[in-house]
Parts: structure tokens; C-alpha cells; sequence
């Protein structure tokens, strides 16, 4: 069975083509996949028997919810989806009064094994596909009725570890005939995968580049995040000037505050001499206490900010949004996991 919500138009056209249909309904079915239809039967402008043809050869597999968490402190809703096969993902949606905005995961658990993070805990199962991914989108807008106009690639997953499919999925939820969500409203976060952020920067794309640093330092990024044996911090900043040169996009440096482990002033002054050569902004994030990882938040984070705007680097503290929620990183589908 064909994975019709991971095609292009141009591939849904060829597709159609081979069903003996005219090339125009291609724009038809695209558009009625990317408002959420469950079945090919709800494409109310299209012949009965093509929604037949199409019902014989391709396979619709929207998520189901599986538990759905709303805060009620602010409104923001994380859901559990469980996908065709089973599997469960989290997104969550966040109203921002510059719009509203869903956090979508690119894999179903994580290799990275980032010491602070859920999502990795039990390692990768697999990679999600592009309409996997389109559909979180998707499902979130219309259970929600929050029209989308933001998204972050900051769930569960490395989205440059499953680098062609997260292209894909920009370029499907890009598209004018469907979501038609602008590059600029796009943040995508990566551990630093060094030759991806090479990869990235030749598309010239002009969606945000977060990158998660967490430490300035080898030896404390090496503890946290194992990526960083791969690929140091020098040469994370490297990738990141390099980014910087080839898009003129600005970075924004993601950095969870742990106590006693990433948040002295000397930690603050390394990162203020790392960030001259590579620009961008800082984003500081309270951790989020994972029950199976001893790291506690820090308490420091204003003095960390101040210590770093005393150096003339732009800083932001993220605010946290539905705490009452387990809302963040992978949280959610790990108490699944341990209840099932
Ligand atoms: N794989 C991507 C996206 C992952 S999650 C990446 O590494 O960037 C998005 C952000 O949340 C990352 O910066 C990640 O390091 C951070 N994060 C993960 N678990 C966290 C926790 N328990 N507390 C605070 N931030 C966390």
C-alpha cells in the first residue's frame, strides 16, 4: 500500500497518472489530506470511484489519541498519539500570542542518550515518516480547533538523524495548497550532528536553527550529551559559523540549566568567548526533572543570565508552559510505557 501523506503533489500527480485520472486532481487530494481527513471517503468534490481507486492502493494511518493532557494553568495540550503500528509519540500545543504553536516529534524514542532527556531513556525504536510527522500537525489542529501557525522540532527524536524525511515534511507543510507554514515559523533543534548542520546549511533555508549545547565545555558536554565525544564543542561552533555564513541566519543556543553541573560564572564566561565567533542568542531552559536521572534545576539561572548579558550576549529564559502536565520531552510517554 502507497504512503500517499508523505508524497509531494508532483508524486501524487505521477500516482494518479498511473490510476488513469487527469493530473489536476492531484491538487485535490493534496489539499484534502492536509486539512485532516481520515479517509479517503470524506474528499466530498472527488468521483466515488477514484476515492474507491485510491482506497485499493493507498494506505490512510491517522494516529489515534491515546491520552490527551490539557493545562490548566495555561492551555497547552500535550497528546499521546499511538501510531498504525502501535507505537506512541508526544506533541504538544502551545499558545503563544504570536500564534499557536506545536512541538512534533521526528522518531519514535531517541539514540542520542542525552543523560537529562526521557525521550532517550529507552533508546530509538524507529524513525517516524513524513506523513507521520505532517500528521501531528494536523490531528493537533483539528482535535484542538487551534488554528497552527508555528512549529518547533523539539519532541522525541533527533530530526538531523532522520535527516530525509524532516526535509520532506518542511517542504510538505511549506506548501500553499496546504498548511503554507513559512520557513520563518519554523524552529528545528539538533543535538549538533556536525555534518548535518553542513547538510542543512546548503538548502539555505530560512527556519531557525536551535542547537543544544548545555555546556561550553568538553568535559561537562561530554557527560551530558555522549554526542559531543563525536563531535566537540569547538566543532560544534564551528558548524554553527559556518551555518551562520552560509544562511545568515543567527543561531539559538539552547541551554538547560542544571544545578551545580552547567550554571557557575566560569561556565558563563567560556560561553560568552564561544559565542563571538558564532552568532546568535541564548536560550536558558529550567531542567525538567526526569525521575529516573538525579540532575536537579538550577537555581542560578538569573545570575547565568546576568553573567552573560554583562558580555553582551542576547539572552532569553524560556517560560515553562504546562508544568501540571508532564508537557516536556518525552515525559508523557514514558509514564505510558511504565504503566503499561
Ligand atoms: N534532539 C533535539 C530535539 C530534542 S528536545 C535536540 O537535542 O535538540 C528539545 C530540547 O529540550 C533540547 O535542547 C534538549 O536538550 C532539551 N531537553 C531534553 N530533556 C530536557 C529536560 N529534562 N529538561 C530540560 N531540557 C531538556
Amino acid at each position: 500500500m502507497t504512503d500517499i501523506k508523505s508524497m509531494t503533489q508532483e508524486e501524487m500527480a505521477a500516482l494518479l497518472t498511473e490510476l488513469g485520472e487527469p493530473k489536476f486532481r492531484a491538487k485535490q487530494v493534496f489539499s484534502w489530506l492536509h486539512k485532516g481527513v481520515r479517509s479517503f471517503d470524506e474528499m466530498g468534490n472527488l468521483p466515488k470511484a477514484l476515492r474507491a481507486k485510491l482506497g485499493d492502493t493507498c494506505q490512510l494511518t491517522p494516529p489515534t489519541v491515546e491520552r490527551k493532557q490539557v493545562s490548566t494553568q495555561d492551555g497547552t495540550i500535550k497528546y499521546l498519539w499511538r501510531l498504525a503500528d502501535g507505537n506512541c509519540i508526544e506533541t504538544v500545543l502551545m499558545r503563544y500570542e504570536h500564534g499557536n504553536t506545536v512541538c512534533i516529534s521526528c522518531q519514535v524514542g531517541c539514540r542520542m542518550g542525552c543523560v537529562f532527556c526521557a525521550s532517550t531513556l529507552a533508546g530509538k525504536v524507529r524513525d517516524l515518516t513524513p506523513g507521520e510527522m505532517l500528521d501531528q500537525v494536523l490531528f493537533t489542529q483539528v482535535d484542538s480547533g487551534a488554528p497552527i501557525s508555528n512549529i518547533v522540532l523539539m519532541g522525541i527524536g533527533e530530526p538531523l538523524d532522520n535527516f530525509d524525511t524532516v526535509m520532506r515534511f518542511l517542504e510538505l507543510v511549506n506548501h500553499p495548497d496546504g498548511l503554507n507554514i513559512g520557513m520563518r515559523h519554523i524552529s528545528l533543534s539538533t543535538c549538533g550532528l556536525v555534518e548535518k548542520i553542513d547538510k542543512l546549511a546548503e538548502y539555505r533555508l530560512q527556519l531557525t536553527l536551535s542547537v543544544s549545547l548545555h555546556a561550553p565545555d568538553n568535559e561537562t558536554r561530554s557527560r551530558l550529551m555522549p554526542v559531543n565525544r563525536s563531535y566537540s564543542v569547538e566543532e560544534v561552533f564551528a558548524a554553527c559559523k559556518r551555518y551562520f555564513e552560509k544562511t545568515g541566519r543567527r543561531i539559538s543556543y539552547e541551554y538547560s540549566m542544571i544545578d551545580g553541573v552547567n550554571d557557575s560564572d566560569e561556565q558563563a564566561d567560556l560561553l560568552a568567548q564561544r559565542l563571538k565567533t558564532a552568532p546568535g542568542h541564548v536560550n536558558l531552559i529550567g531542567l525538567n526533572e526526569v525521575e529516573e536521572s538525579p540532575l536537579k534545576p538550577s537555581r542560578r539561572i538569573r545570575q547565568f543570565q546576568k553573567r552573560l548579558e554583562s558580555h553582551g550576549v542576547t539572552v532569553t529564559v524560556r517560560r515553562k508552559l504546562g508544568g501540571d502536565i508532564d508537557a516536556s520531552c518525552g515525559q508523557l510517554r514514558r509514564k505510558a510505557m511504565r504503566e503499561d
